[in-house]
């Protein structure tokens, strides 16, 4: 398989580079040359398969010959060794929790996979990687936890100064060893935007080797396929479900587009967003025009340029009239989002975090047209990572899961920098 960049102005590369690269080298994202297709054997089986072999199944086409079958087998039952229940809230809308993984957050999963493709690659090349990242809370955690202690690789995260969590900046700070946590005094987008300028800098990709661990990168992307494929393994209906996904870079909704469009059995999709709604702007007017982010509760969603954008459309061939037959955009404000969290918790004893608030309200919106249908919400939190904001609209407090506690009370160790790229450039220049 090969990947070509959605800017159309690089050659086309195979996994490995695309996994090593991050970004193509025009800024484009690579989009696997063509899509492949479950066989009918797969569709009428999958459902008795282990998740490690699902995992394989979906995942062998895009990587091609650029990882041994029994390395990759390893990588994949490495990646989703945690559980993938499919919880009933109501009748018609179940919520897939994804936050059973050590960070307690659906991109477990994508970061797992990803260090473990580059770390098979560095031994392979026998090199180090840089891993640059920007997080809005969820990411660091996860990429930090995954590459704790992989060898040749260095770890640098940049998160938007008091707009993480205290348990998000607690997972990415407290590490120490090859993960260096930077506080950036703006917001995600700064950070965003250093990182984008770092990786197009020539001098610099010419002195170190940058990779990018966001969604951006195709071994995040791509495997986060795996767990639309664990939902319908428990899909119990007769009618294909419908999936709410709370969107902000929309890397993981591509995903699950991509696995339907290789025919997992699905109804369409709701692209949940908070008042970031560029997409939904776009999805009302036809013309899309990236906005400023705006602050909220649902911080992970708080993007006002979501990157996998051109994946979305390279994957319905620039054409507005397909991408709204296939998805729905639904646009919910944060009072919108606390009533949702407070009445599911009132109605049905089910804590939201504000993430899955924004699809459960999402779907609410599709459901009220579509009444005979039903849905699965992506529940990509756990709601104690968002703790401030869940407690005092459930008036109760949310039980620490064993896996975090030890985090309070440990070392916070990060250095703040402004939201410059120069500053950025001379930490790296100093690793
Ligand atoms: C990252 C994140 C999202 C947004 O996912 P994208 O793939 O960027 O659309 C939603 N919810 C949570 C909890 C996240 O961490």
């Amino acid at each position: 398989m090969l990947y070509y960049s959605t800017s159309k102005n690089s050659v086309p590369v195979n996994f490995k580079e695309a996994v090593i690269q991050g970004l193509a080298p025009d800024k484009g994202l690579y989009f696997p040359e063509q899509i492949p297709l479950f066989s009918p054997h797969f569709l009428e089986h999958f459902k008795s398969y282990s998740k490690e072999e699902l995992a394989f199944e979906i995942i062998s086409p895009y990587v091609g010959d650029c990882i041994p079958k029994d390395v990759l087998m390893g990588i994949c039952a490495e990646t989703v060794n945690f559980d993938f229940p499919l919880v009933p809230i109501t009748e018609s809308i179940y919520s897939l929790e994804l936050f059973h993984g050590p960070t307690l957050a659906f991109k477990d999963v994508g970061a797992r996979f990803l260090s473990r493709c580059l770390q098979y690659f560095c031994q392979e090349d026998k090199q180090k990687t840089t891993i640059l990242v920007a997080t809005s809370g969820d990411t660091g955690g996860a990429v930090a936890n995954s590459f704790l202690q992989v060898e040749n690789t260095q770890v640098v995260i940049l998160y938007p100064s008091q707009k993480v969590s205290e348990i998000q900046e607690l997972q990415l700070t407290t590490l120490g060893h090859n993960i260096l946590a930077l506080e950036v005094k703006g917001d995600f987008d700064d950070c965003q935007r250093m990182v984008k300028t770092a990786f197009a800098d020539t001098a610099l990709n010419q002195h170190m080797i940058l990779s990018s661990a966001n969604s951006i990168n195709i071994a995040r992307w791509l495997s986060q396929q795996f767990y639309y494929a664990f939902a319908m393994q428990q899909w119990q209906h007769d009618g294909p479900p419908v999936f709410a996904v709370p969107s902000g870079n929309f890397g993981n909704i591509c995903a699950g587009i991509l696995a339907r469009l290789s025919g997992l059995p699905t109804d369409i999709f709701v692209a949940a967003c908070n008042s970031n709604d560029a997409f939904y702007d776009y999805y009302v007017s036809g013309t899309y025009h990236a906005k400023p982010s705006i602050a909220t509760i649902s911080n992970a969603m708080d993007v006002g340029n979501p990157s996998n954008i051109p994946r979305l459309f390279e994957m319905y061939k620039q054409d507005y009239a397909s991408i709204k037959k296939n998805v729905f955009a639904a646009s919910i404000d944060e009072a919108s989002t606390k009533a949702t969290l407070q009445k599911v918790f009132e109605q049905e004893q089910y804590i939201l975090d504000p993430h899955g608030a924004v699809a459960y309200a999402g779907l609410e919106k599709y459901l009220a047209l579509h009444p005979n249908k039903k849905g699965i919400i992506l529940e990509t939190a756990h709601p104690i990572k968002f703790k401030p904001s869940v407690e005092p609209l459930i008036h109760q407090a949310i039980e620490v899961p064993v896996s975090v506690q030890h985090l309070f009370g440990a070392e916070k160790k990060n250095i703040c920098i402004e939201a410059n790229d120069d500053e950025l450039k001379v930490i790296l220049y100093s690793l």
